[in-house]
C-alpha cells in the first residue's frame, strides 16, 4: 500500500511538475513576449523626449516650465495610443538617487502627490540591483517584477536617455499591467489544470497500479519465503533424520554442522564435535592420503572425492567410514566449507581384512608349499594362476595368458589321453578330479605333477568351473622310484638270504640225514652200555642241531616275509587233541598230569592257519612239558565271541605248568632272539632261545599275541589270544597236522618194491640199509627223470620221492609221473627231503605226492608211512 501511495505520488509530483515546468515555460514565453512588445513602445517614447530640455530640467524649480511641461503633455499625450500602459516617466540616476524628471498621470489609478522636476523616486534600491546596473550602463532593462512598481504586478521597460553631462543617466520607464499577460495565460492555465488533473488520475492509477503489482510481488515473494522455508525445513530434516552421518566442516577440518547419524557415528554430542581437531577424530596418515585429491577440488579437477578413513570414536573404538567429500565455495568461488557424508563400511572392512588375511595366507601357504593353485572357467577356457603355476610350467606371468587348453597343452604326449578322459569324466560326474601325469614344460624337461581340482556346475547341471592344484612331484616321483628299486633290492636280498638259509639248512640237513641215520642203525646193533651212551650223546646232540637248523630256517623266513598265512576252516577239538598228543609220551615219561579242556562254549570250527597255530601250541606245550619235573601240565581252550555280529571271535590257548616259572624281570625279553632265563636249565633240557620268539612272530601273523603270566616256583601261564572266525566249512585235516607217531607194521611193507629217487650216495646207503631192515626191496634212481623213467617201466609200490634233484626236481617228476598215470592207478609217492618247512610239505602235496618225510630220517617213521601207503 504504502509503495502504491509512494509511486502514485511520485508519479504525480513528477506530472505536476513537468506540467508547472511546461506552464511556466508558457508564462515564461507570454512574459517574454509582453516584454517584447513593451520595449518598442519604451524606445518610441523615448525618441519622443528633447533629450537637450529634458538634460535641463535638473530643479524642482523647473517644474510646470515650458519645456516642463511641453515634455510631459507629449508623453501623456502618447498614453491615448497605449490604453494599457501603467507609469510612464523619466528619471535621472545621480550621486547614487534616482529622481523623477517628467511623470505622466495613469488616469486609471490617479497621482497621490503632485509632481515636481528632481522629485526622489521613494524606492530604495540597492547598489547592485539589476535595475541600477542597467542605468549605470545605459541598457534597455526589462522586469517582470520592476521595482519601479510599489504595488500588484506589471511588466516594466526601461530604456535608456542619452545625457551630456556623463555623470548623470537619464532613462525612460514604462510598464504595463500584468493581467494583459494574465489574460493571455487563461488557456494556458486551463491547460496546466487540466494536465495537473490528467497527472493526478494517471498518478493514482499507477499508485494502484504498483501498489496491485507490489502485492502481487509481494504475495509472490511470501509463497517464495514460505517455500523456502518448507524447502530448508524439509531440507533440515532431512539431514537431521537422514541415517548417513554427515557433517559441515571448515576448510580447516573443524566440524560446524553434524547430523545426528554422525553425532551416533562418533558417539559425540554435535557441541563436542564443534570443539575438535581433525586429529582427534581422524588419523593423521589418513588425512594425509586425503591431501591430493583436496588439491583436486582446489584447482577445480574434481567437485568431490571418496575416501575410506578410519574414525575414532568417543569410546576410543576405531571404526571404518567410506567418506564421500564435497566442496561448498562462496560467491568468489573460494572454498568456504567441506560437506562430508560418511557411511559406515567397519564390517565390510574386517570381511576384507579377514579374507585378503586368508588369501595371503592361503598364497603364503601355497607358494611355502610349492603348489600351484588355478581357477579355470570352463565355458570360455580361460583361467588364473598363481605364481607357482608358473613357476611349474615355466611360463612368463607377465606374457602368458593360462587357458585350459593352453594347461593340456603342457601334458605329455603319453599321458594327454588318459588326461583327458579322467578330466572329463570328472565333469560329467562332478567328481573330485586326482590325477598324476607327466608334463612337457617349454624349456622341454619332462616333471611330474600331481593335479586335483573340484568342479563346478550350475543349476542345469552344466560344468562351469574348475578350481585346482598342481604339485610338482618330479623329486618324490624319482625317490619313491629310487625307494622302489631299493625296496625290491631289500627284498631280493632277504629272497637271497633266505634261499641261502634254505639252503644251508638243506645242506646241513643231508650229512646230518646220513649221521642220524646212521646213529640210529648203530642203536640198533649189539653195543656195551659206554658205546650206547656215547650214541645216544651223538643223537641228542644231532636232534639239537636239527632244531637249530629248523628254528633258523623257519625265522629267517617270517623275517623276509615268505610265511604267508593261509587260512581254512577245521574242527578245533581233534586239532587241538593231535598236537596235545605228540607230546603225551614226553609228559608221561615225566609222570606229569597231563591234561586239554576245551570249554563247553568254544565253536566246533575256527578258520585260521592250522600248520602256524600248531606250530605256536607244539612250542608253548613242549617248552612246559621240557621245563616242568614235577606237577601238571595243562591245555585248555576258551573262546567268546567279538562284536554285534559275532563274526570274529577272541580264541585263547591256555598253556598252564607247575614248573620252575620265571623272575618277573625276565618275562619283557622273553620273546626276544635267542633269550633263555636260565642257561644252566637251558643246557640240561635243550633249546636254542628261538621257541617263543618265532612263536609271538606267528602270532601277529594269525592277527593275535601270546601272553605270559609267571611266578617263580610256581609255574607259568602262557597264553595265545587271537581273532579269528569261527569255522562255516569244515576241511579235512588230515594231512595239516604232523603225523601221529604209530606203531610200525613190518609185515605189511614186507617184500614191498619201492623206488629211491635221490641223487645222495650217502642217503642212498642209509635209505637202501633203512629199506633192507624193512624187509623191502629197494630201486635206486639218482635223477629226476631217471626215476620217470623209472616208474614208466618198472613195477614199484611207493616211491621215496627226493625234492631236490639234479635235472627234473621231485614236484616236476611226481607232475610227470602223475601225468602218465592211466585212470585208476595210483602210485603212492612220498616225499622224504630236506626242505622240512611246512611249505615244502604243501608244495608236494599240490605236486600230487601223498605224504611228506623229513630228513633225518626216523626208521620207526620211515616204517610207519611206508606202511600207511603200501
Ligand atoms: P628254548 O625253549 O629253546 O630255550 P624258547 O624261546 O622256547 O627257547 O624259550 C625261551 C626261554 O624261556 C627258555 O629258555 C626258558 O628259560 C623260558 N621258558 C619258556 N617256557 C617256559 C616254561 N614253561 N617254564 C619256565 N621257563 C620257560
Amino acid at each position: 500500500m504504502r509503495d502504491g501511495i509512494i509511486a502514485g505520488v511520485l508519479i504525480f509530483l513528477l506530472s505536476a511538475a513537468a506540467v508547472v515546468i511546461v506552464y511556466q515555460s508558457a508564462v515564461s514565453s507570454k512574459l517574454k513576449d509582453a516584454l517584447g512588445q513593451l520595449r518598442p513602445q519604451a524606445e518610441y517614447l523615448a525618441s519622443l523626449v528633447d533629450l537637450r530640455a529634458h538634460a535641463w530640467l535638473t530643479t524642482r524649480q523647473q517644474t510646470n516650465s515650458q519645456p516642463h511641461t511641453a515634455l510631459t503633455q507629449r508623453l501623456q499625450n502618447m498614453r491615448q495610443f497605449y490604453p494599457g500602459l501603467g507609469k510612464l516617466f523619466t528619471g535621472r540616476y545621480k550621486n547614487g538617487k534616482i529622481e523623477i524628471i517628467l511623470d505622466t498621470l495613469d488616469p486609471a489609478r490617479g497621482r497621490s502627490e503632485p509632481h515636481y522636476v528632481a522629485r526622489p523616486l521613494g524606492i530604495d534600491l540597492a547598489p547592485d540591483s539589476p535595475e541600477i546596473k542597467a542605468i549605470q550602463e545605459r541598457q534597455t532593462f526589462l522586469s517582470d517584477q520592476p521595482a519601479f512598481q510599489g504595488e500588484g504586478r506589471f511588466l516594466g521597460v526601461m530604456v535608456p536617455l542619452p545625457n551630456p553631462d556623463f555623470s548623470v543617466r537619464d532613462f525612460l520607464y514604462i510598464d504595463s499591467s500584468y493581467e494583459t499577460v494574465a489574460a493571455g495565460l487563461v488557456t494556458a492555465r486551463k491547460a496546466r489544470d487540466i494536465s495537473l488533473l490528467v497527472a493526478g488520475i494517471f498518478a493514482v492509477i499507477a499508485g494502484m497500479t504498483v501498489f496491485s503489482w507490489r502485492s502481487q510481488s509481494h504475495f509472490r515473494q511470501m509463497l517464495a519465503v514460505t517455500r523456502l522455508r518448507e524447502g530448508e525445513e524439509l531440507f533440515r530434516s532431512t539431514y537431521e533424520m537422514s541415517p548417513v552421518a554427515m557433517c559441515l566442516t571448515s576448510t580447516d577440518g573443524r566440524i560446524l554442522r553434524a547430523n545426528k547419524a554422525f553425532c551416533d557415528f562418533l558417539g559425540y554430542s554435535e557441541s563436542e564435535l564443534g570443539k575438535l581437531q581433525p586429529s582427534d577424530y581422524t588419523q593423521a596418515e589418513d588425512l594425509k592420503k586425503d591431501q591430493p585429491l583436496v588439491e583436486k577440488l582446489r584447482d577445480h579437477q574434481a567437485s568431490q572425492y571418496q575416501t575410506e578413513r578410519r574414525y575414532l570414536r568417543q569410546d576410543g573404538q576405531i571404526v571404518w567410514g567410506l567418506a564421500s567429500v564435497a566442496i561448498v565455495r562462496d560467491s568468489d568461488a573460494n572454498i568456504s566449507h567441506y560437506m562430508t557424508q560418511v557411511v559406515e563400511i567397519t564390517k565390510r572392512k574386517l570381511a576384507e581384512e579377514t579374507l585378503s588375511l586368508s588369501q595371503e595366507r592361503l598364497a603364503l601357504a601355497a607358494d611355502a608349499g610349492k603348489v600351484g593353485m588355478w581357477d579355470c572357467n570352463l565355458i570360455t577356457g580361460r583361467a588364473v594362476w598363481n605364481d607357482v603355476m608358473h613357476a611349474i610350467f615355466q611360463t612368463d606371468a607377465k606374457n602368458f595368458a593360462p587357458t585350459l587348453q593352453a594347461q593340456e597343452a603342457f601334458v605329455h604326449e603319453d599321458d594327454r589321453g588318459a588326461v583327458a578322459a579322467e578330466f572329463q569324466h570328472c565333469q560329467q560326474a562332478a567328481t573330485p578330479y586326482e590325477q598324476e601325469y607327466r608334463i612337457v614344460r617349454r624349456d622341454g624337461e619332462v616333471r611330474h605333477v600331481k593335479a586335483s581340482a573340484i568342479i563346478f556346475k550350475d543349476e542345469s547341471g552344466k560344468p562351469i568351473r574348475a578350481v585346482g592344484t598342481h604339485i610338482d612331484i618330479t623329486a618324490e616321483t624319482e625317490e619313491s622310484k629310487e625307494l622302489i628299486r631299493a625296496k625290491e633290492a631289500a627284498l631280493a636280498a632277504d629272497k637271497a638270504k633266505s634261499e641261502f638259509l634254505a639252503v644251508m639248512s638243506h645242506e646241513i640237513r643231508t650229512p646230518l640225514n646220513g649221521v642220524l641215520g646212521f646213529v640210529s642203525m648203530l642203536k640198533n646193533t649189539r653195543l656195551d652200555s659206554e658205546q650206547l651212551s656215547y650214541i645216544e650223546t651223538m643223537e641228542s646232540s644231532g636232534q639239537g642241531l636239527l632244531t637249530l637248523v629248523n628254528d633258523i630256517l623257519d625265522l629267517s623266513k617270517i623275517e623276509s616275509r615268505e610265511i604267508h598265512v593261509e587260512s581254512s576252516t577245521f574242527e578245533l577239538r581233534p586239532f587241538v587233541r593231535k598236537i596235545h598228543q605228540q607230546l603225551e609220551a614226553q609228559a608221561y615219561n615225566k609222570e606229569l598230569h597231563y591234561d586239554f579242556l576245551v570249554d563247553y562254549s568254544v565253536p566246533k570250527s575256527i578258520h585260521s592257519d592250522p600248520i602256524r597255530l600248531g606250530q605256536i601250541l607244539t612250542n608253548l606245550l613242549g617248552n612246559a612239558v621240557k621245563f616242568t619235573e614235577y606237577g601238571r601240565v595243562e591245555l585248555s581252550i576258551g573262546a567268546r565271541p567279538m562284536g554285534l555280529h559275532q563274526k570274529n571271535w577272541e580264541w585263547s590257548f591256555t598253556v598252564r605248568d607247575t614248573g620252575p616259572g620265571i623272575p618277573p624281570e625276565a618275562l619283557p625279553k622273553l620273546f626276544q632272539l635267542f633269550y633263555q632265563v636260565d642257561s644252566s636249565a637251558t643246557r640240561r633240557h635243550g633249546g636254542t632261545g628261538l621257541g617263543l620268539a618265532i612263536s609271538q612272530r606267528l602270532a601277529k601273523l594269525l592277527g593275535g599275541e601270546i601272553r605270559v603270566e609267571s611266578r617263580p616256583d610256581e609255574g607259568s601261564e602262557f597264553t595265545l589270544v587271537l581273532l579269528a572266525p569261527r569255522g562255516e566249512q569244515v576241511t579235512a585235516l588230515a594231512n595239516l597236522a604232523p603225523p601221529k607217531p604209530v606203531e610200525s607194521s613190518p609185515q605189511k611193507v614186507l617184500g614191498k618194491r619201492i623206488l629211491v629217487v635221490e641223487d645222495n650216495p650217502v642217503n642212498r646207503k642209509l635209505c637202501a640199509l633203512q629199506l633192507k631192515r624193512l624187509g623191502c626191496e629197494a630201486e635206486f634212481a639218482e635223477t629226476g627223470f631217471q626215476a620217470v623213467e623209472k616208474v614208466r617201466i618198472g613195477q614199484f609200490d611207493a616211491v621215496l620221492m627226493d625234492m631236490q634233484l639234479p635235472d627234473l626236481d621231485g614236484c616236476g617228476a611226481t607232475r610227470e609221473i602223475r601225468r602218465e598215470e592211466k585212470t585208476g592207478e595210483r602210485l603212492s609217492i612220498i616225499a622224504l627231503t630236506a626242505n622240512a618247512m611246512p611249505e615244502d610239505r604243501k608244495k608236494c602235496l599240490d605236486a600230487g605226492m601223498d605224504d611228506f618225510l623229513s630228513k633225518p630220517l626216523q626208521y620207526e617213521t620211515l616204517a610207519t608211512t611206508l606202511s600207511k601207503w603200501v
